[in-house]
């Protein structure tokens, strides 16, 4: 029997079909009043080879085979429409006007017969949203986020998928720290996979523009395929929806929390109405626990999307997304309630995480002040978050020494304090943590900015080998996998404190 390739899936177009587009396709860079998307084609590449695959991904849809020149946008299959959304945002907290896909193009959505899921190319040309740039992707942001998506889901932490990274044999120019110094850079393309890559900023645009029947019409069409449990009909149907939407966002910025990723760019445009991390840009992992990191060196000066900002600013965009379908309530006060769901959930999840990240069983009063005062001695010397929660996950009461591996400078422990934290976390726990509850709340491996840096020097010199360990490490964080444990848990090496890619990042990508 022949193998399933991408043709033999079940093609939809639900979201072109049930929104209104624009009448042009393709075409340069434009505003495009009254749309949700504009019908466009991927540009052919001169040489599409598949690099990296996620066989579990293609497992989800069905597929058996990776078609390289399709996934690298040279050949469009029978049932594919493809489009790139329109949708605004607003960029560090002002309002950027139409922004859409510059550079991702959807391919259609596959009915996997346990739902939707969208294709999508992130680095296939331009479109009528590109604006000034190029509509391509670079090898480097390639790799991080194919690396990262799959690793947040295995994680447990809700994500937009890759299936494959694909090179295109093009090279493509690049500023990388907008400092006069441009250079040409492998390009690749991105396959990534989604319940829908629909963003607060899709719904944004429309009622930033006055626009409330084509807000009216996306609103119906996201409900009805995407969330069929509501109804767009009603207020109570809208609020409902929107708390769900709260909720979810609400747990996975916990999740962010817990793991120790700051996505560095947390526009309203790279807000998932589905509540997934999407947009893996210059995203990055916390080495020492520092809450006022950021990765992103265009957010230096404000640091408004540092690790420790990232739920308040996540109440932010919820409270953009719920102004934007005011229009669509006869008693838009009630919109309250759905930031309040936001505000509830966050508290919950932050709770619980906390509590599974110290194996506390339970959360009582006083665990705020134990958690407040472990942040706050993590923060006294640089601290790996994820060797010292790690090593914080046995059954055996453990001293300063056995965390040892976790700080940065020895001279600098601030011993006594951990001596007396650990005293009152083995009071609180009556001597029995829960070790099994810790382990998957605490993982063992992440990727650590320089791991990612090394998968891509490999890369840009043809060697995908270190790409592909990661992505297989990384399948089981919460595994020891002693194997990798020398390579892959361990401390940020000197080399990678100052290096752009590791400790710095730039959204040029
Ligand atoms: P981001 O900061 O990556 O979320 O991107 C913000 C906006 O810029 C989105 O509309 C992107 O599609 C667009 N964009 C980013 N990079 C490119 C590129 N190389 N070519 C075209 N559009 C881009
Ligand atoms: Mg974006």
């Amino acid at each position: 029997m022949a193998q399933k390739s991408l043709s033999s899936l079940s093609w939809k177009s639900h979201f072109i079909d049930g929104t209104p587009g624009d009448d042009e396709a393709g075409g340069g860079p434009r505003q495009v009043p009254g749309a949700c998307w504009s019908r466009v084609r991927p540009e052919p590449m001169p040489n599409p080879v598949l690099r990296m695959w996620s066989s579990e991904v293609a497992d989800t849809l069905g597929l058996e085979v990776a078609e390289e020149g399709v996934l690298g946008g040279n050949r469009i299959i029978r049932g594919m429409d493809p489009y790139a959304q329109r949708y605004g945002g607003h960029q560090f907290g002002n309002w950027a006007g139409q922004l859409g896909d510059g550079r991702a193009i959807t391919l259609g959505e596959v009915d996997t017969g346990k739902g939707i899921l969208e294709l999508q190319l992130k680095g296939s040309g331009r479109t009528p949203y590109s604006r000034f740039a190029d509509g391509r992707a670079v090898l480097r942001s390639s790799i991080r986020e194919f690396l990262c998506s799959e690793a947040m889901h295995r994680l447990g932490v809700p994500s937009t998928r890759a299936l494959s990274l694909v090179t295109t044999g093009e090279e493509v120019v690049r500023d990388m720290m907008y400092d006069g110094r441009p250079a040409a850079e492998p390009g690749a393309i991105v396959c990534r996979v989604a319940d829908s890559f629909i963003r607060f900023g899709s719904f944004q645009i429309h009622a930033m523009t006055g626009d409330v029947a084509t807000l009216r019409e996306l609103v119906k069409n996201t409900v009805k395929h995407h969330f069929p449990n509501h109804s767009a009909d009603s207020d109570n149907g809208l609020l409902e929806w929107l708390k769900e939407v709260s909720e979810r966002t609400a747990l996975t910025i916990a999740h962010w929390m817990r793991v120790g990723f700051v996505h560095g760019v947390m526009n309203t445009d790279n807000m998932s109405i589905h509540g997934l991390t999407i947009d893996y840009g210059p995203y990055g992992w916390l080495e020492g626990f520092d809450p006022s990191w950021t990765p992103n060196t265009t957010d230096a000066a404000t640091r408004r999307y540092r690790y420790g900002r990232q739920a308040e600013v996540g109440a932010w965009n919820i409270a953009r997304l719920l102004e934007a379908i005011t229009p669509l309530m006869q008693e838009p006060m009630r919109m309250n309630d759905a930031l309040d769901s936001y505000y509830n959930a966050y508290r919950e999840h932050s709770s619980r995480m906390w509590s599974e990240k110290l194996g506390l069983g339970y959360f009582e009063d006083g665990d705020d002040k134990l958690i407040s005062d472990l942040t706050s001695m993590l923060q006294m010397t640089e601290t790996d978050m994820t060797i010292l929660f790690r090593l914080l996950s046995i059954d055996h009461k453990p001293n300063v020494e056995h965390l040892r591996p976790a700080f940065y400078k020895e001279g600098e422990i601030p011993s006594e304090k951990w001596d007396a934290w650990l005293d009152r976390w083995w009071a609180r726990v009556e001597g029995a943590p829960e070790k099994a509850v810790m382990l998957q709340a605490n993982p063992k491996y992440v990727l650590r900015n320089w791991m990612a840096q090394l998968a891509i020097d490999a890369a840009e010199k043809g060697d995908y080998s270190v790409a592909k360990e990661l992505y297989e490490v990384l399948k089981y964080p919460y595994d020891e996998q002693p194997e990798y444990e020398g390579k892959w848990f361990s401390k940020r090496p000197e080399w990678a404190r100052n290096r752009i890619g590791c400790s710095m990042l730039s959204c040029s990508s």
